[in-house]
């Protein structure tokens, strides 16, 4: 095998304000975009939470999405074209400096392929110029479902915020013991940190519209946040809240899928019954106005046996996405860890015309070779994991069918 790292790749090729657009090379990471135009009003818009270490080779290949994309929309969106290099070693430009190309447009199929089709070396990203106002809420709730309202509220009515995001009170805990300050309410069961930004009297509408939902849908209180400083207040503890996590549990895993975002409160309080069945602490931080949510299932991987049980509670809640209308993949994609699960979600028909897809540009299957479809070997293995976990009597969850 040979591995090919991108990471050293991290030079800013071209600036172009007048065109909104910038041209890196794939290691460069997702916030030194936005670090080097910000002084002129621009800035980039996907922005995943891991935007500090993620590069935009990875986003690409992952068409990350971030707590901007409900307004602005995922990578996808913004990358206008990519220089690839294929797997037979030849090198071809994808897309191009226009919004619309006349040819067959095969930026959409190589983004989000997961470094299947080949590698991007140069990439060009859409910049938007910095909204003239942003305003943060922060809304606590005493349920889950009530946070849940307010979410269907605030869509509901129109307003369109530039992120809205849920978290829940482990998370809430977690973030202020890792900061040593009490930034969020400690004993709400959820908060609501909902971003609006643009013209000023749009926003300053849209706030006050917002506020009366949340209060509506039984928020404790609302705060404002309108400076840079106060909003980066707010928005801290949610960007940490993983690493928070993880200083309190030894190992986690961060599962992830999407669903309706009408269907997120009964989504939620399954995954908190599956919770308790498998006998897992999970952690609930996500982007709710997308649906997209990241339970984190907490363990000790010293406690025997616990690996096969967080894998079997990773399936069921994937299972309960998909039971929703949802699918197995948020924004992180489908890798090795979730190849097992293609056929849940695509026909045998659907998987073969992915892989004549895939064929075209990789005949001999030489790019990250393993990801995203199901192999019979490995897969059937991992149904034999589960036949003998039944056999020892260990919990399954009820949605996944041993055969
Ligand atoms: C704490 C945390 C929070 C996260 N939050 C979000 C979030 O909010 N939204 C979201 O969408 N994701 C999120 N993610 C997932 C992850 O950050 C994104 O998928 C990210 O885009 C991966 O980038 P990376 O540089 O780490 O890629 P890597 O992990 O290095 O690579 C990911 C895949 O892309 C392939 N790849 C990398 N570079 C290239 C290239 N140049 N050409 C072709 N293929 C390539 C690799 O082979 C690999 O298969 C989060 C992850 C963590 C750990």
């Amino acid at each position: 095998a040979l591995v090919i790292a991108t990471s050293r790749m991290r030079r800013v090729l071209e600036v172009d304000l007048e065109n909104e657009r910038i041209t890196v090379e794939p290691g460069v990471i997702n916030s030194w975009v936005t670090r080097a135009v910000a002084g002129d009003g621009f800035y980039y818009a996907p922005d995943p939470s891991s935007q500090v270490a993620c590069s935009i080779g990875g986003n690409v290949a992952e068409n990350s999405g971030g707590v901007h994309c409900l307004k602005y929309g995922v990578t996808s969106n913004h990358v206008l074209a990519m220089e690839v290099v294929l797997p037979d070693g030849s090198i071809t430009t994808l897309g191009g400096n226009l919004p619309e190309m006349d040819a067959l447009d095969l930026r959409g199929v190589f983004i989000g392929s997961e470094g299947t089709l080949g590698i991007a070396t140069a990439i060009t990203l859409r910049l938007l110029r910095a909204p003239a106002s942003v305003a943060v809420l922060l809304a606590d709730f005493a349920s889950m479902e009530a946070a849940g309202e307010a979410v269907r509220l605030i869509t509901g009515a129109g307003v369109l915020p530039a992120g809205m995001e849920i978290m829940d009170n482990r998370c809430i805990c977690a973030v202020n013991d890792f900061f040593g300050v009490d930034e969020y309410p400690r004993a709400a069961a959820a908060v609501l940190l909902v971003e609006l930004d643009g013209h000023p009297l749009e926003v300053k509408e849209s706030v006050q519209l917002a506020q009366e939902l949340c209060r509506q849908a039984g928020a404790g209180g609302v705060r404002e946040a309108w400076t840079p400083e106060e909003r980066e207040r707010l928005w801290k503890g949610r960007k940490s809240a993983i690493s928070a996590l993880g200083r309190q549990f030894p190992s986690y895993y961060l599962q992830d899928g999407v669903v309706p975002r009408t269907a997120l409160p009964r989504v939620l309080a399954a995954i908190e019954r599956l919770s308790e069945e498998h006998g897992l602490a999970v952690a609930n931080v996500f982007h709710a106005g997308d649906g997209n949510l990241h339970p984190l299932i907490l363990y000790r991987s010293d406690e025997p046996g616990v690996q096969e049980r967080v894998t079997a509670l990773g399936a069921a809640i994937l299972r309960l996405c998909l039971e929703v209308g949802g699918s197995i993949s948020g924004e992180h994609g489908v890798g090795s860890d979730k190849r097992c699960y293609m056929d849940w979600m695509f026909s045998p028909d659907d998987l073969d015309t992915m892989k004549l897809v895939r064929h075209a540009f990789d005949p001999d299957g030489l790019a990250n070779p393993g990801k995203i479809f199901p192999t019979p070997k490995t897969c059937s293995e991992s149904a034999r994991r589960l036949v003998e976990l039944k056999a020892e009597g260990q919990v399954l969850p009820a949605e996944v069918q041993v055969v």
